[in-house]
């Protein structure tokens, strides 16, 4: 993987575990060359990240919709800032820069953004790998939601299983690497019909 999205609280959170893991994820994307894409922004976990590369020289690059870019959320220092005019423009250019999607604990924008990656996935539209770090267990309860809508027949087994899950950044990493998309066209037939 040459460029990862991480989707990412624009809050901290409370416990400095998360923060900590955000640090670890920032080294080793610079470690093993990888560029970081994300929401642009200077606050939360989104700072911390991009913070952390940039004092290492890693390449950090932000695509932000203008509505937020003149907010005093909007990071000034990174390798490359790229506006959209929209919130949905900003998804599609992250797609197409992109190699893998990563979530960090975070909140509605972080959801909103990592299950279009997985819709994506889904409708064999990309064959991205998608991950979430899972620190301290906080996706937990969504994960269990997920085995719910498994059990309730509104989500394959094999469209859950996509989604890459470790609380540990090198295993999440590595994962995401070795990631091979299964063959969708079953699928495609479906959505297109
Ligand atoms: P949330 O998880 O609700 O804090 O939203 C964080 C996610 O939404 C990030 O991955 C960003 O891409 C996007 N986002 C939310 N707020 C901002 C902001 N103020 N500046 C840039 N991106 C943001």
């Amino acid at each position: 993987m040459k460029k990862v999205a991480v989707f990412c609280g624009s809050s901290l959170g409370f416990n400095e575990v998360y923060k900590n893991d955000a640090i670890k994820l920032a080294n080793h994307f610079t470690k093993n060359n990888i560029g970081l894409v994300y929401g642009g922004g200077k606050i939360g976990m989104m700072g911390i990240l991009a913070d952390t590369m940039l004092e290492q020289e890693g390449e950090v690059i932000g695509v932000i919709p203008g509505l937020l870019r003149h907010e005093e959320v909007a990071h000034t220092k990174i390798t490359e800032m790229i506006v959209t005019k929209t919130m949905s423009k900003r998804k599609v250019k992250i797609s197409k820069i992109v190699d893998g999607y990563i979530a960090l604990p975070g909140g509605f924008g972080t959801l909103d953004e990592i299950f279009e990656a997985l819709t994506l996935g889904q409708l064999g539209i990309e064959q991205k790998p998608v991950g979430l770090l899972n620190t301290n267990g906080f996706f937990d309860n969504l994960i269990a939601q997920l085995d719910v809508m498994v059990t309730e027949g509104y989500l394959k087994q094999s469209n859950k299983d996509m989604l890459i899950i470790s609380n540990s950044v090198e295993t999440l990493c590595d994962l995401m690497s070795n990631y091979k998309a299964p063959i969708m066209t079953k699928v495609i037939n479906k959505v297109v019909r």
